[in-house]
């Protein structure tokens, strides 16, 4: 489920999905009178010839193949981090705080959450491939309500965005940060807003959650890598 799991071009494992998604990255660059691979999974010598010019632009010795996590690749799909509801990171409110590592319970934020306004379009955190379609919550009555997508960048980082309605046919498809990706859903159903006089009174700030791991599966604080939101100034 990487971005590409095996070494694609000349004398690569070269299986048809990798071979799939490198053609589709390729042509991404492409410009008249260059044509457009056919995206066909099929590694040919028109592939290898056109992984040496891509690789002309940065190395000395291009070899014409592209693998996993290395320079060629990440310079093919460049890990870029966009803010994905263009709002602040969520402060206190009666059920936590959206910063990372904040108190949930007997656990730790595992991400920041992004303040949505539901309905709004949401863009892609991290440039990358559309890995699969998250379920925060397996079951209930939003299981399939509040759903999520997973990214994976072509540095072998890993990107989830819960509490939107993902666009269809995503699942495969690369993205760039600040892509639309879906639609913005509201938590006011699934945390009902806690009525006076209890001792957590108050309302869940709509958001959306946004974690990032390391290439090692180990947590990243996302405010670190994605841009705050860009405070409009007044006229
Ligand atoms: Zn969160």
């Amino acid at each position: 489920m990487a971005f590409i799991s095996h070494s694609v071009g000349e004398r690569g494992a070269n299986p048809a999905a990798d071979v799939n998604i490198i053609q589709t990255a390729l042509n991404y660059y492409t410009r008249p009178p260059m044509r457009l691979l056919p995206v066909n999974g099929v590694a040919d010598q028109s592939l290898f010839d056109r992984i040496r010019d891509f690789q002309a632009t940065f190395m000395n010795q291009p070899d014409g193949r592209i693998d996993p996590r290395g320079t060629s690749v990440q310079r093919l799909w460049p890990v870029r981090y966009a803010n994905p509801t263009g709002r602040a990171i969520r402060g206190a409110d009666a059920f936590g705080a959206g910063h990372f590592n904040a108190p949930r319970g007997g656990r730790r934020h595992d991400g920041v959450d992004y303040i949505a306004t539901p309905n709004q379009a949401v863009a892609a955190p991290m440039s990358g491939k559309v890995v699969r379609i998250t379920r925060p919550y397996p079951t209930g009555i939003d299981a399939n309500v509040l759903s999520g997508l997973e990214i994976h960048a072509s540095d072998g980082s890993s990107c989830q965005i819960w509490y939107i309605s993902p666009n269809t046919n995503l699942v495969g498809t690369l993205v760039h940060a600040g892509d639309k990706i879906g639609t913005a859903r509201t938590l006011q159903i699934r945390y009902p807003p806690r009525p006076t006089p209890s001792r957590n009174a108050g309302v869940m700030t709509d958001h959306v959650h946004v974690r990032i791991h390391d290439r090692n599966n180990r947590p990243v604080d996302p405010s670190t890598v994605i841009p705050r939101a860009i405070a409009i100034p007044l006229p």
